[in-house]
């Protein structure tokens, strides 16, 4: 479903009469979570607004591939986030408890806009913009500034461009449409360091993670019977691992994107335990047989119909068991 016209009324109409507006995205932000937020947090600030942005949870830390990004300077630790937000602005984020510890301001805040692409979304806000065939996030961000009439500036654009090309994949997934490649030309024209973006997302590393990808993927196991023949990849990321290493869980985003390659297997997962709390962070991927985002909400997750995760309390091999089963069972889409 894309975002009814009056939904698109309704959210220009809050933002522009807000003088002060808080904006949050997911916990464990990743490129389009953390893109889309600062787009709109410089193009409010640049026409006046006192913005501040964050999210809820801990460490609170701008992960690495993204510390080069404009806009970082509005982000505020989670507890500085006022108590009961005049408007509250949500980023990439399907459902209330992604929020973490800031769950509690869809309550307190007077009125919340739902800036989102998820199929899982549960439209919790009092304006919602969901729109599921939107690439990402950072796509409806930019009609929503084209509709304000607020300008596209390199500033802009770069952050835009991190929760595009994260999303998609840079421009390999199937939500890579014409108009995708339209809005990053948009993008390029405004002079940004695509390059530079890029390197930083996908080809830049500490020199331990290639020693943790080393293990991990050494020990990931191939289920050819799972998902009614089509096969399951999986591994784990422990919390030793991270140790060992001198990682953290934002440093590991990217080894599902190595063990998907697996031509045997249709689906691939990564149980990641958070060494924050123990709870297992399980990162999903299918090639387009199965919905992995239904599959995830299912599970207490959710995502989108190709990638999606879910987080679970319980241990290790409990959870590959409720996993597995699933996936036993999951209706094959249509080829
Ligand atoms: P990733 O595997 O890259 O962390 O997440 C893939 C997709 O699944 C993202 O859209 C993300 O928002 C969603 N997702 C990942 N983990 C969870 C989870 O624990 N709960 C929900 N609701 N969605 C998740
Ligand atoms: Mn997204």
């Amino acid at each position: 479903m894309t975002a009814a016209e009056a939904d698109w009324t309704e959210a220009v109409r809050l933002l522009s009469s807000h003088d002060d507006v808080t904006l949050v995205c997911h916990v464990g932000p990743d490129g389009d979570a953390l893109g889309s937020m600062l787009a709109l947090g410089i193009a409010l600030r640049d026409k006046g607004v006192a913005v501040r942005a964050s999210w809820g949870s801990r460490p609170f830390e701008v992960p690495a591939a993204y510390a080069a990004l404009p806009g970082l300077d509005l982000l505020v630790e989670a507890a500085e986030v006022p108590a009961a937000p005049a408007l509250l602005v949500t980023f990439d984020t399907g459902s209330v408890d992604r929020l973490g510890v800031l769950a509690d301001r869809v309550g307190t805040a007077d009125a919340v806009l739902v800036i989102d692409h998820h199929t899982t979304n549960t439209r919790f806000g009092t304006v919602n913009l969901v729109d599921e065939r939107a690439a990402a996030t950072a796509v409806i961000v930019v009609e929503l500034l084209d509709r304000m009439g607020l300008p596209l500036t390199a500033e802009i654009a770069a952050p835009v461009y991190t929760g595009l090309i994260t999303d998609t994949g840079s421009f390999k997934y199937a939500a890579t449409t014409p108009s995708v490649h339209e809005l990053a030309a948009r993008l390029l024209a405004t002079g940004i360091r695509h390059d530079v973006i890029s390197r930083d997302i996908w080809d830049t590393a500490p020199f331990a993670y290639v020693g943790l990808l080393g293990s991990v993927c050494s020990r990931a196991e191939l289920d050819s019977d799972a998902v009614n023949g089509l096969g399951l990849v999986w591994s784990t990321v422990t919390a030793e691992d991270l140790q060992l290493h001198g990682l953290a869980l934002s440093d590991v985003e990217g080894v599902i994107d190595v063990l998907r390659t697996s031509r045997e297997a249709e689906v691939a997962a990564v149980l990641k335990t958070d060494p924050e709390d123990g709870l297992i962070k399980v990162s999903i991927r299918s090639k387009g047989q199965i919905d992995v985002g239904a599959l995830c909400s299912s599970l207490g997750g959710g995502g989108h119909r190709f990638a999606a995760g879910f987080t679970s309390a319980d241990p290790c091999e409990v959870t590959v068991s409720r996993l597995r089963e699933a996936l036993a069972t999951a209706p094959h889409l249509p080829a």
